[in-house]
C-alpha cells in the first residue's frame, strides 16, 4: 500500500503555471452542475443500486446499458447503440458541433466477486455469482451523470459544442474500448474525461501498465491413465511445464512487469491422459513494447514444453491495451475541478464500516481517505485498462475518486460491498460533479482544447493510432 499513497508537489508548480495560462476569460460556471447533482442525488443513487443489483460480465451487461442509456434518452441524448460490434456498446449526444467532449462509462461486473452491501465480511449475496468488485456501477452512473447535468447547463447557457457519454462495455475483458475505436466511435472527440473508483482522491496518471491476454493451448493424444499410458501425450504436463517456465521468467523481467494467469482447462478426470489442456496468461509492464518483448518469451516457452512432451502448442491473442498517453493540461483541468469540489465527507458510521473492513483484511485501520492529493506525476494504480487505447486516440486525463477503505484493492469482494454503500455513492456524487463542471469548462474553453491537442502531438509524437487488433477480429467474450 505504501507504494500507492506516494506525494508529491514539485510538479503542483508547474501545474498551476499551466492553469494559470490556460484559464479564460469566460469559464462557464461548473456549480450550477453541483447544485444539479446534489438535487438530483437520489435518482443517480438508484441506478448505481439498480446496476449493482443485476451485475452482468462483459459483453453480457443488456440490462446495465439498457439503465443508462433509459436515463440518457429521457434527457434528450441520441443513443446509438451496438457501437464496435458490441451489443452492449453505445454513444449518446447531445448538442451539435464542436468542440466534441467525452465522457466514459463502464458498467460490467467481475466473476465470483457477489457481496452483500456494506458487510465487512465476506458473504455473497449469490455463491460464485458475479459481482461489482471494480465498482463499474458508480463508474458508469457518475459518467452519465455528469453527462446529464453537462447537458442541462450546455442548454442553460446556451454553450457551443457536443457531449458524447460512450457506454463502454466489456472492459475487464481487456477490450470493450478497443472495438469501439476500430468503428471509429471516437473519430470527431476532442477530448475525454474519465474516472475511475478508488481508496484515493487524485489525478491517475502515468501508472496504469500495458497488457496483452493471450490462450496458450496444448494438444497432445488422449490414452487410457492406467491400460496404455505410453500411447497418450498429455496435454496437461505440457501446460505445467510451460507454467513452470514462465514462473521460472519471472526473476528476469523488468521489476515493473507482472505475469499471471488462469488454468482454464487442465483436464477432465485423472484417468484420462487429456489431449487439450489451456491457460490464460496475461502480460504486464509499464511499456508496450516490453509486453511485446515478453510475448517473444513466452511464446518460446510454448514451444519449448510442446517439444518436451511431444504435444503441440497454439497462442491466440486476446487483447492488447497500451499504458495511457498523459494529458497534463486536461490533468490540471481536472485537478482544479477535484480541489473546487473535495473530497467526499464521510461520517462517523463511514469511517466505523471503513475500519471494520480493513481489520478483517489485515490492513491498518486508517478509515477512508479524507484529501485531495496535491498533482505529482506517476500517481495512481498499475491496473491496465483499455483506457489506454483511448488516450492514444484522443486526449484523456482519469481522475481517481474514493470509494472504498484506505488499501484496499479493486477486483476484491470489498469493493462490491462498498459499490452500492453511502461509502461509494458519497465517491460517485463527487466524481460526477468533478467531471460534469470538466465538460462545462472545456465546452467554453477553445484555448485548452488546443493546448490538449498540442501535447498529445507532442506525446504521440504524430504517429497515427495503430490498433492491436488483428485484421478481421470480433469481439468475444473468453470461455
Ligand atoms: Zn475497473
Amino acid at each position: 500500500m505504501s507504494s500507492r499513497k506516494r506525494l508529491g508537489v514539485v510538479c503542483t508548480v508547474f501545474m498551476l503555471g499551466m492553469l494559470g495560462a490556460l484559464a479564460p476569460a469566460a469559464r462557464a460556471d461548473g456549480r450550477a452542475t453541483d447544485a444539479y447533482l446534489d438535487e438530483s442525488r437520489a435518482r443517480w443513487e438508484q441506478v448505481a443500486r439498480q446496476i449493482w443489483d443485476t451485475p452482468e460480465l462483459g459483453l453480457g451487461e443488456a440490462r446495465s446499458a439498457a439503465a443508462l442509456i433509459d436515463v440518457l434518452e429521457k434527457e434528450g441524448f441520441q443513443v446509438t447503440r451496438g457501437v464496435g460490434s458490441e451489443p452492449t456498446a453505445f454513444v449518446a449526444t447531445a448538442g451539435s458541433g464542436a468542440p466534441f467532449i467525452g465522457l466514459l462509462a463502464e458498467y460490467d461486473a467481475l466473476p465470483g466477486l457477489s457481496q452483500a452491501a456494506g458487510q465487512a465480511k465476506r458473504q455473497a449475496v449469490a455463491e460464485g455469482a458475479p459481482g461489482h468488485g471494480c465498482a463499474h456501477n458508480l463508474l458508469g452512473t457518475a459518467s452519465v451523470a455528469a453527462a446529464v447535468a453537462a447537458n442541462r447547463e450546455r442548454i442553460a447557457k446556451k454553450l457551443p459544442g457536443t457531449i458524447q457519454l460512450f457506454g463502454t462495455p466489456a472492459e475487464e475483458i481487456g477490450f470493450g474500448k478497443t472495438f469501439m475505436i476500430r468503428d471509429g466511435a471516437f473519430k470527431r472527440t476532442d477530448v475525454v474525461l474519465a474516472w475511475h473508483p478508488d481508496d484515493q482522491n487524485r489525478i491517475a496518471n502515468r501508472t496504469r501498465l500495458a497488457v496483452t491476454g493471450a490462450n496458450v493451448e496444448f494438444f497432445g493424444r488422449s490414452a487410457h491413465a492406467a491400460a496404455s499410458p505410453w500411447l497418450g501425450r498429455s496435454a496437461l504436463d505440457a501446460l505445467v511445464l510451460f507454467d513452470h517456465a514462465m514462473a521460472l521468467m519471472r526473476e528476469h523481467i523488468l521489476p515493473t512487469a507482472r505475469i499471471h494467469r488462469a488454468i482454464k482447462d487442465g483436464g477432465a478426470v485423472p484417468n484420462i491422459i487429456p489431449d487439450h489442456a489451456m491457460g490464460e496468461y496475461w502480460l504486464r509492464d509499464a511499456s508496450g513494447e516490453s509486453v511485446n518483448e515478453m510475448l517473444g518469451r513466452l511464446r518460446k516457452a510454448a514451444d519449448g514444453a510442446a517439444l518436451a512432451t511431444e504435444t503441440r502448442a497454439k497462442v491466440t491473442l486476446l487483447f492488447s491495451n497500451r499504458e495511457p498517453v498523459v494529458n497534463d493540461a486536461l490533468n490540471a483541468l481536472l485537478q482544479k475541478e477535484l480541489e473546487r469540489v473535495g473530497p467526499p465527507r464521510f461520517d462517523d458510521a463511514d469511517q466505523r464500516f471503513a475500519k471494520a473492513m480493513q481489520k478483517e483484511l489485515g490492513f491498518e485501520e486508517v478509515g477512508m481517505a479524507t484529501t485531495v492529493m496535491p498533482f505529482t506525476q506517476h500517481n495512481g494504480g498499475t491496473a491496465s485498462s483499455d483506457i489506454g487505447e483511448v488516450s492514444a486516440v484522443v486526449p484523456l486525463a482519469e481522475l481517481n475518486v474514493t470509494a472504498r477503505p484506505l488499501g484496499t484493492a479493486g477486483h476484491h469482494w470489498a469493493q462490491t460491498a462498498c459499490a452500492a454503500h453511502p461509502l461509494g455513492y458519497k465517491g460517485m456524487a463527487i466524481a460526477a460533479k468533478v467531471l460534469a463542471a470538466g465538460t462545462v469548462d472545456a465546452l467554453g474553453d477553445p484555448a485548452l482544447i488546443k493546448a490538449a491537442h498540442a501535447e498529445f502531438v507532442t506525446q504521440t509524437k504524430g504517429k497515427p493510432y495503430v490498433s492491436p487488433l488483428p485484421p478481421g477480429a470480433k469481439p468475444v467474450a473468453p470461455r
